[in-house]
């Protein structure tokens, strides 16, 4: 596999356009909790978002390495692609699993800008990471599904136009598996809201725009589900080792600015009369980071790889996504030391990342679940749960 050809012209491309959003911007927009409309429209208007939809529906039809290079360089920028990265994943379920005329309807819109999908309606309240016990029900009425329930974490949904929601459609009593009985549904919900949907907005210890929905006998039409009834879960988790690689790309982009970032602060800053950086125990935790940065973007490198030859690596996926969180908050931790009492003053965007790279210790999946998935799934243990 040949690492060296890893998108250079984008990445580049990426690192430019993000010099027009520095590290005010994105300090302005978390201190106001703003979603960054304006970096998402450049973004946008470039087609980096449509960047993995096929050429024939719009988009630049690029592989799943070009995605996780923008993701990377946007982090690495010091910036955060959590307001526009779900597009890029969503849209494979109905890239996958949709009709033609889904996919002809919509893909073209999502590409050029005019349909935003960044909503992802699958984690509840009372299921958590149990999702196949969710209570939010789509009953068929003889004209449209009825959809009932409530959602939470839905991040995005007050700057989407669509929601890639997941409701059971039969039972759980009524299935064999847990697994089946649940569908999958691309809502638009422009005219939706304030009706028989409610969107209300959760302050987090970061800007990641994330809501609560409450569904009150919300009219489906039938077209709009994806793929067939009751298939849904398959459905969902099909998409989930893409999303996996990319969010390990962005945690990669994170663990890479951390470090030049204590890399350039131990050079600059003198106390006792030398570089912080000069003594070994400044300077130890900062190269163990970047070693641990460094193996972690293997395997993400080597994940992406095979994702783009056509494999599905479940395997690789969540050992990058993993490996690459874990390295990203090493990182941060080191960085935060390094800068001592400075690392907490707003100015430096390190107290701003050091929140925000949290987050992928628990979303969109938390590390305990990926080392259950390892243990059952790859290590062949005994299934806990
Ligand atoms: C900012 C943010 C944005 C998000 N955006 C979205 C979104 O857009 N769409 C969406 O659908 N969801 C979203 N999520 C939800 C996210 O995917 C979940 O938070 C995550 O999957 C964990 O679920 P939970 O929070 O319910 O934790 P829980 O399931 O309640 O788990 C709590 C803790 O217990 C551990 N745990 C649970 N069961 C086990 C077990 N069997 N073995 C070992 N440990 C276990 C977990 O690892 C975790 O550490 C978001 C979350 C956050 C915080």
């Amino acid at each position: 596999m040949d690492f060296t050809k890893d998108h250079i012209d984008i990445r580049d491309a990426i690192s430019k356009l993000c010099t027009q959003f520095d590290g005010g911007y994105w300090q302005r927009c978390d201190r106001e909790n703003k979603y960054p409309a304006e970096f998402v429209t450049a973004l946008t208007k470039e087609g980096y978002l449509s960047a993995l939809i096929p050429s024939k529906y719009g988009g630049s039809g690029l592989p799943l390495s070009a995605g996780a290079a923008i993701l990377e360089e946007i982090h690495k920028s010091g910036g955060n692609a959590g307001a526009c990265h779900a597009q890029m994943y969503t849209m494979g379920t109905i890239l996958r699993h949709g009709s033609e005329e889904q996919k002809s309807k919509y893909l073209p819109k999502i590409s050029s800008g005019e349909l935003r999908l960044q909503a992802f309606g699958v984690t509840e309240p009372s299921s958590g990471s149990d999702t196949t016990s969710l209570n939010t029900t789509a009953k068929f009425d003889g004209e449209n599904y009825i959809i009932n329930g409530q959602k939470v974490w839905t991040s995005r949904a007050e700057h989407s136009d669509l929601l890639l929601l997941l409701a059971r459609t039969t039972p759980i009593e009524e299935v064999q598996r847990r697994t089946e009985g649940l569908s999958v549904f691309l809502v638009d919900i422009r005219k939706l809201i304030g009706k028989s949907l409610t969107i209300k907005p959760i302050r987090t210890m970061m800007n990641h725009s994330t809501t609560e929905l409450f569904f009150e006998n919300m009219p489906v039409a039938p077209e709009n589900m994806i793929g067939e009834i009751d298939s849904g879960f398959r459905y969902i988790l099909s998409g989930m080792n893409a999303e996996r690689i990319l969010v390990a790309a962005e945690c990669i982009g994170d663990a890479k600015w951390f470090i030049e970032k204590a890399r350039n602060y131990a050079t600059e800053r003198v106390v006792f009369n030398r570089p912080i950086g000069q003594n070994q125990g400044i300077q130890f935790p900062i190269a163990r980071a970047y070693s641990k940065m460094r193996a972690a973007e293997l395997m993400l490198r080597w994940a992406a790889g095979l994702f783009d030859q056509g494999q599905n690596p479940g395997e690789e996926a969540n050992l990058a996504k993993l490996l690459c969180s874990e390295a990203s908050w090493k990182a941060a931790e080191t960085c935060m030391q390094t800068f001592g009492g400075f690392g907490f003053a707003e100015e430096y965007d390190v107290e701003r990342k050091y929140r925000e790279a949290q987050l992928y210790q628990v979303a969109p999946i938390s590390t305990n679940l990926i080392l259950s998935y390892l243990s059952e799934h790859v290590l062949d243990l005994p299934r806990s749960y």
